[in-house]
C-alpha cells in the first residue's frame, strides 16, 4: 500500500472530518464513510455508492482502508478461537475470542507487539517490546473477529501493556465507541493494566472505560518479585490511583489476581487484601495460575483456590472465579505466538 496514503482506519470521526474538510468536503460525510467502513465492512471507496463518483475517485487517490486476515487460527474444545495476525512488517500478534454463552463472546486484543513489562507469569513479557501498535492495527483485529459472528465485549488485555502505548489506544477506542461506526458502549470495553500509575490518572482525564488492574499480590515484597512494574509505582501509590479512578469514572475497578501455588494464595494473603482494597470501590477476579511446560510457577490446590475466595466473599468483596479457556490451545496472552514461533523454528 501506497505509504503517502492515509488509512482511514487510523482516524477517529474529527480526524476523519479535518481530512475530508482539507479535501473540500461537508462534515457529514465523515458518517457516510464510517457507516460504509465498519457496518458494512466495505473497504473499496467504488462500492460507496453514496458519494459521487468523482469523491470516490479522489478519496481512492488520496486514503485506502486497511484490513486483516488471520493468518493462522486455532479453535479450542470450548469454542475459543485464537487468531494469529502477521503485521506489514512482519510482526506477528494475537487476538482471542471467548464464548461466553450462546449468544455472546468477549474478544481479547493486543495492543503492543511484545511488552516491557516483564510480568514474571507472563509469555508475552519474556518476548521484550517490539514495538507499538498502531491504532489501525488495534481496530483491525476487532474488524476481523467480527466476520467470525458478533462480538459483545473487548477486553484490551492481549499482548502489550495499552497504557504504554496510550494515544494509538485512546484512538482506538474512540472509533470502537462511534455510533456510527462498530457502536461500542463505553461499559462493554475494558483496559487492563499491570499498574502505570500516571498513566491511569491520565486515561480517567481522557476517556471512559472499564479499568483492570493486574494486582496478584497483597505486600510490596510479593509483587515486585513477580511484576517490575511494582518497583517503580508500588501498591501505596498504585492503589489511591485506582480508587481515584472509580471515584471519577463512577465504575468499579477491576482487580485480577492470579493465584499461585505457595506465592500468593495463602489465607495471610487474603486477609492483606482485604486491607489493601479497603474503600476503593471494585471486584475480585481470581484466576488460578495455569501451570505448562517450563513454567516457573506451581498451580495452586482447589482448596486454597476455594478458601481465598470464600475469605474475600465473607468480607463483602464481589470475587469472581474466572473460568481459564481455551486451555488446549495455549491459554494465557502470548502463548499462541509463542507456540507459533516454535513451530517456526522446527
Ligand atoms: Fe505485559 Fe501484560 Fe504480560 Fe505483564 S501481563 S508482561 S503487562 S502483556
Amino acid at each position: 500500500m501506497s505509504t503517502h496514503k492515509i488509512d482511514l482506519k487510523s482516524l477517529n470521526c474529527q480526524q476523519l472530518e479535518e481530512f475530508l474538510s482539507r479535501m473540500g468536503k461537508e462534515k457529514y460525510r465523515a458518517k457516510q464513510i464510517l457507516h460504509w467502513i465498519y457496518q458494512r465492512h466495505v473497504l473499496d471507496f467504488e462500492e460507496m455508492t453514496d458519494l459521487a463518483k468523482k469523491f470516490r475517485c479522489d478519496l481512492a487517490e488520496q486514503a485506502f482502508i486497511s484490513s486483516f486476515l488471520p493468518e493462522m487460527v486455532e479453535t479450542s474444545e470450548d469454542g475459543t478461537r485464537k487468531y494469529l495476525f502477521r503485521l506489514d512488517d512482519g510482526q506477528t500478534i494475537e487476538a482471542v475470542r471467548i464464548p461466553m454463552d450462546e449468544s455472546r463472546a468477549t474478544l481479547c486484543i493486543s495492543t503492543q507487539v511484545g511488552c516491557a513489562m516483564g510480568c514474571q507469569f507472563c509469555m508475552t513479557g519474556t518476548f521484550g517490546l517490539a514495538r507499538n501498535l498502531r491504532t489501525e492495527e488495534i481496530v483491525n483485529q476487532v474488524c476481523a473477529a467480527l466476520q467470525d459472528g458478533p462480538i459483545s465485549n473487548i477486553v484490551l488485555m492481549g499482548m502489550g501493556e495499552p497504557l504504554h502505548n496510550l494515544d494509538n489506544v485512546v484512538t482506538a477506542l474512540q472509533i470502537l465507541y462511534l455510533d456510527d461506526g462498530l457502536g461500542y458502549g463505553t461499559r462493554r470495553v475494558t483496559l487492563s493494566t499491570c499498574g502505570l500509575v500516571p498513566e491511569i490518572r491520565e486515561l480517567s482525564r481522557r476517556i471512559k472505560v472499564n479499568l483492570a488492574v493486574s494486582l496478584n499480590a497483597s505486600t510490596n515484597e510479593i509483587r515486585d518479585r513477580l511484576m517490575p512494574v511494582n518497583q517503580r509505582y508500588p501498591l501505596e501509590e498504585l492503589l489511591p490511583a485506582c480508587r481515584d479512578y472509580a471515584q471519577t469514572t463512577k465504575q468499579r475497578v477491576t482487580f485480577e489476581y492470579i493465584l499461585i501455588g505457595d506465592v500468593n494464595n495463602s489465607i495471610a494473603d487474603a486477609k492483606r487484601l482485604v486491607a489493601l482494597l479497603h474503600g476503593v470501590r471494585c471486584k475480585v477476579n481470581l484466576i488460578a495460575y495455569n501451570e505448562h511446560q517450563g513454567a516457573p510457577f506451581n498451580a495452586p490446590s482447589e482448596e486454597s483456590i476455594k478458601a481465598f475466595q470464600s475469605y474475600l466473599l465473607q468480607r463483602d468483596i464481589v470475587a469472581t472465579l474466572r473460568a481459564s479457556k481455551g486451555q488446549d490451545i495455549s491459554a494465557a496472552c502470548g502463548q499462541l505466538k509463542g507456540k507459533f514461533a516454535e513451530q517456526s523454528l522446527n
